[in-house]
């Protein structure tokens, strides 16, 4: 693992929340982006070498508004920066993690990305990423 790459933070108003990050962190929202398959509007910002991701679901089903739903607002997910995600999510596999994935998919902000699930991490989802090159 790299680094810290984002911390994923779901919301029910993307466009409120922008608007208070903006005023928390100091800087502006670089980039929105929706990721039809995950159900979800992502907007990005960086702070040093990481960055926060803030989620918004775009329909009910969207896994945001089931974590909406039952934990409301919050640190959604932790994404770690690797530099091999298919080396990266063997080693893990072979050490007992659950991947959600078995194999990457492409996610926001120009990643290839795999998710462990909670139950083997004691309740934290981690996002593995690699940036496409
Ligand atoms: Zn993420």
């Amino acid at each position: 693992m790299k680094k810290i790459e984002h911390l994923g933070i779901a919301v029910t108003d993307l466009q409120s929340s922008i608007g208070v990050f903006e005023k928390l962190l100091n800087t502006t929202c670089y980039k929105m982006e929706e990721v039809i398959s995950e159900g979800v509007r992502t907007a990005f910002f960086k702070v040093g070498e990481s960055k926060i991701e803030l989620l918004e679901a775009t329909n009910p089903e969207s896994p945001i508004a089931k974590f909406l739903a039952k934990q409301g607002g919050g640190i959604h997910h932790i994404a770690f920066e690797v530099e091999d995600i298919e080396s990266e999510m063997e080693r893990l596999t072979a050490l007992d993690f659950v991947l959600i994935q078995q194999s990457p998919k492409d996610g926001a902000d120009n990643k290839r990305i795999a998710f462990l699930h909670p139950k083997s991490t004691n309740g934290m989802l981690v996002e593995l990423c690699q940036e496409k090159n």
